[in-house]
């Protein structure tokens, strides 16, 4: 018999005012007893429109029908045949927007909570052991992959399993791109990242890791090196400014130098001397995940106040509900319909930030109502850091050292078709293409990037 709750089964979390003083993980995951019990609110639909909005198909109805009958091994095979990162789309991944969606569920009611059970499976398969199959037949061919992002391991994870021999060439110490060194600790565990990486070894694929493509080796020299094609998942890592007084003071960061030094640096952690600043007051300026993550990283060090200032309303927020939700059950204050002008100093360091009240207008282009300025409306807010969290562009770096590889204006990776880019035998996916977006389009990138590079490589 389905369960006909009209609600999702509740998810465990840490209590508010003890998580926003740890970095430890928020949500604590179904039980066993809880996950079997949202199973059975699916109804396993023929026609699965769940599946049409997952942008890497995974099976849902399948593994969740073998998760009602305790099948966790099975459920957690049919998972990970079309998602090589699934305890971390589990987590992070807008399911409201995707899956979720669009489960038939939703109509009258809460749609199942299918990155609930993913996370579930995923976890489970994560504790057993030999759980990736390493009966791959090598078919002699080598390929390089530029990045280790969600984009670079899917495709990584794909041409290892197809017996190709895969190098994944990654700038940083620590391979997982944004998801080691961007979404903090309390959402995205990093011992979990290690799995899924450790994962995609046992299929063969080796990690270089202190190695910037375009500095330490250009792309040429990898195809000199005997590399038959080449995947740039370099993301989108350069963080964009809005070009207000005060920008260059000390005590303002980005977003992502702020979130670098409390995940690879280690700021949570009083055993490391993290250089960063001992906030008080902290104003973060953006409404995506970023500002989210970089607002409740600062509460979580100790800040009294986080506020976060956003132009537009909470209803144009791009950040997923749910983290928007903890943010404020967090305690970060929401100054939404509020711009900054200019950031303040004393003695050279941050001392406030001089902001002017926003009201929506007509809508732009991209059907959102646009932010007018209400005039007279200028405050100063007095705090001692400003985040910028407004977004991020792609770093030029590969595309100056390699100009076969155009860009777009933007600095986008341009790809002409099946994630081919301008120069032959190079392929790319993931936030170098199309800017700033998800971990699991970046993923959808790198398979259907794989799937072409198998095609070109048999084909030459
Ligand atoms: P990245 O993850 O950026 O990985 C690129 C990798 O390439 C990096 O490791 C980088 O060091 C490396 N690299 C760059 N240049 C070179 C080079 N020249 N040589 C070698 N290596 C290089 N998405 C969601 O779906 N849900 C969320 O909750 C979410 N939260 C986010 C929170 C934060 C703080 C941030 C910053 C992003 C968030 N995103 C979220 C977006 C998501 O993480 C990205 O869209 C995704 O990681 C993009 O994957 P990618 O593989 O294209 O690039
Ligand atoms: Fe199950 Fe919802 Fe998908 Fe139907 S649409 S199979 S109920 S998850």
């Amino acid at each position: 018999m389905p369960n006909m709750s009209p609600t999702k089964t509740p998810m465990p979390h840490q209590p508010a005012d003890v998580r926003n003083k740890n970095f430890s993980e928020v949500s604590l995951g179904y039980t066993e007893e809880m996950a079997l019990n949202e199973a059975a609110r699916c109804l396993g639909c023929k026609h699965r429109p769940c599946v049409a909005g997952c942008p890497v198909g995974v099976p849902i109805p399948e593994f969740i029908t073998q998760l009602k009958v305790g099948n966790i091994k099975e459920s957690g095979e049919i998972l990970s045949s079309t998602n090589r990162l699934p305890a971390v789309c589990g987590r992070v991944c807008p399911q409201e927007a995707q899956c979720e969606k669009y489960c038939v569920r939703g109509i009258k009611g809460e749609p199942v909570a299918i990155g609930r059970l993913e996370r579930f499976v995923a976890d489970q398969m994560l504790k057993m052991e030999n759980q990736t199959s390493q009966n791959i037949n090598p078919n002699g061919h080598k390929v390089a992959v530029v990045g280790s992002g969600p984009a670079g391991l899917t495709c990584a994870g794909e041409l290892a399993a197809k017996g190709y021999a895969v190098t994944v060439f990654e700038a940083l110490h620590i391979p997982g791109g944004v998801l080691s060194y961007g979404i903090p600790e309390f959402r995205l565990p990093k011992a979990i990242v290690a799995k899924e990486v450790e994962n995609l070894k046992m299929l063969g694929v080796e990690l270089r890791l202190n190695t910037v493509i375009g500095r330490t080796v250009d792309v040429d020299e990898l195809f000199e090196r005997g590399f038959e094609a080449v995947f740039i998942g370099s993301g989108a890592g350069l963080p964009t400014f809005m070009n207000i007084p005060g920008e260059e003071l000390i005590g303002v960061y980005s977003a992502n130098e702020y979130l670098t030094r409390v995940n690879l640096m280690k700021a949570y952690d009083a055993a490391y001397d993290t250089p960063i600043r001992k906030s008080e007051r902290v104003a973060v300026v953006g409404g995506g995940n970023v500002a989210m993550d970089a607002a409740r990283c600062a509460k979580r060090l100790g800040a009294e106040e986080v506020s976060i200032i956003y132009r537009r309303g909470r209803e144009e927020m791009p950040a997923r509900q749910e983290e928007i939700l903890h943010a404020e059950e967090e305690g970060i204050v929401m100054r939404l319909l509020t711009n900054p002008n200019a950031i303040l100093a004393d003695k050279g360091e941050v001392s406030g930030i001089s902001c002017v009240e926003m009201e929506l207008g007509e809508p732009d282009k991209s059907g959102r109502r646009s932010p007018v300025v209400k005039v007279g409306s200028d405050f100063v807010l007095p705090v001692d850091t400003v985040i910028m969290a407004i977004g991020t562009s792609p770093n030029p770096l590969i595309g100056s050292t390699t100009p076969a590889i155009q860009v777009d204006s933007k600095g986008r990776i341009i790809v002409t078709g099946r994630m081919a880019s301008t120069m032959t035998g190079v392929y790319a996916g993931g936030d170098a293409v199309t800017g700033a977006a998800t971990v699991i389009l970046a993923m959808g990138a790198g398979k259907e990037a794989a799937a072409s590079i198998d095609k070109f490589i048999k084909n030459t």
